[in-house]
């Protein structure tokens, strides 16, 4: 039985030819980037190659570029580093209640140091519409951080457009582009950020590596404190196996996610399509339109998420009930309470996202398994009969 893998939200396959690119400097080119003797010349020139490129992905300056040990830790530089910069406890942060973990906790850690955090709600479609944005601005706004797609839903944020009041406000514009960087259009002067985090491994990059654009002029606290790598944002020995995956990874996309975009969305929209109508009591999540070109993300009156993922999973099938994060968890997603969903709704949800070697087989595949798994769980549901869907 081939495995059927669409869970590339949570991960990718490193690209072949990332990986070829990586392995020289685990072995023959493995010199310290800051060394002075030729190998670490070496090293040190393939970590400005790939700068460049992570760089040319956004529209950014390669000086503009920190390399980091992915998205998580770029979130956290971006919110911290901010915070840390201003006068203590006279900070304030706008964000939303959908943001990445990665972003919601860094908030919550600086809100006992001091800094007042607004969490913004999202409609049910989950947007943040930027008219609250500009309500929630205060005197001591420093920093408004908005994903630019939510990576359980898939729904794509106005960024430029809550980017422009920011800039009115004087407050510095993140957003998470984990889930966009390399795969729809990301340029960081269109968007008007000036913050943007980024992994590689969201990309067909490796694992451990990511990157955070940093505008020129944001003032900005370094996270790791020992060296004076990445301009002393991030001190440590680079990772140059990594960061040269990034690259390549980079480049590879450049050239190959336009192209992908089409294919994408006519695979996913096929999955969509055949989901709802071989499934009663099911509904897609996120907005219709305003969405990842590889996310499907749909819910299942009656089932819990986790029966159906292994279920699928006996048949070959990954997916995922949203977030890699609170999988095995019982709560349910912030992302999908904040749009509204109920708690039954939000525990019988799925996300399928696919990437580069999704195949019409693989739609095929899962309308072939799917109905007939939620058909004999929903025989089996406490649930059935007791909840109606307009109870909800
Ligand atoms: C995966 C993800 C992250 C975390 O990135 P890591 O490189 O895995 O730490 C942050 N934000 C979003 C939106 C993500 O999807």
């Amino acid at each position: 039985m081939t495995r059927v893998y669409l869970d590339y939200a949570a991960t990718t396959p490193t690209h072949p030819d990332v990986l070829t690119s990586m392995l020289p400097f685990f072995s023959k080119s493995f010199g310290n980037a800051s060394s002075i003797y030729s190998y670490g010349q070496e090293a040190r020139a393939a970590v400005a190659t790939a700068r460049a490129s992570v760089a040319s992905l956004i529209g950014a300056h390669e000086d503009e570029i920190v390399f980091t040990s992915g998205g998580t830790e770029a979130d956290n530089a971006a919110l911290k580093g901010v915070a840390f910069a201003q006068e203590q406890g006279h900070n304030h942060i706008i964000t939303t209640t959908v943001e990445h973990h990665a972003v919601l906790e860094s908030c919550r850690f600086l809100e006992k140091q001091g800094t007042a955090v607004t969490r913004l709600p999202v409609d049910g479609q989950g947007m943040v519409d930027p008219d609250e944005i500009r309500k929630a601005i205060a005197a001591n706004t420093v920093l408004i951080s908005v994903m630019h797609a939510n990576n359980e839903v898939g729904t794509i944020q106005p960024i430029s457009e809550i980017a422009r009041i920011a800039k009115e406000a004087g407050a510095y514009m993140h957003t998470d582009a984990v889930q966009t960087a390399g795969h729809i259009p990301v340029d960081v002067n269109e968007l008007g950020v000036d913050l943007l985090s980024m992994s590689a491994h969201k990309l067909y990059g490796p694992k451990g590596v990511g990157a955070l654009y940093v505008r020129k002029g944001t003032k900005l606290s370094p996270l790791i404190h020992g060296g004076e790598q990445e301009r002393k944002h991030r001190a440590g020995t680079e990772n140059v196996p990594g960061i040269v995956g990034f690259g390549k990874a980079a480049d590879l996309a450049r050239i190959e996610a336009a192209d992908e975009t089409e294919r994408l969305i006519r695979l996913r929209n096929a999955l969509i399509a055949g989901v709802l109508e071989q499934i009663s009591d099911s509904q897609i999540n996120g907005h219709p339109s305003n969405r990842l070109p590889n996310n499907a993300h749909l819910s299942f009156d009656f089932v819990e998420g986790e029966s159906m993922l292994l279920h699928l999973d006996m048949e070959g099938i990954c997916a995922s009930t949203g977030s890699a994060c609170s999988s095995g968890s019982l709560e349910p997603s912030h992302v999908l309470l904040a749009l509204g969903l109920s708690h039954q709704l939000a525990h019988g949800s799925l996300r399928f996202s696919l990437g580069k070697w999704s195949t019409d087989e693989d739609v095929a595949r899962v309308l072939d398994t799917l109905p007939a798994i939620v058909t004999k769980l929903r025989a089996m549901s406490p649930l059935r009969g007791n909840l109606r869907r307009n109870e909800k």
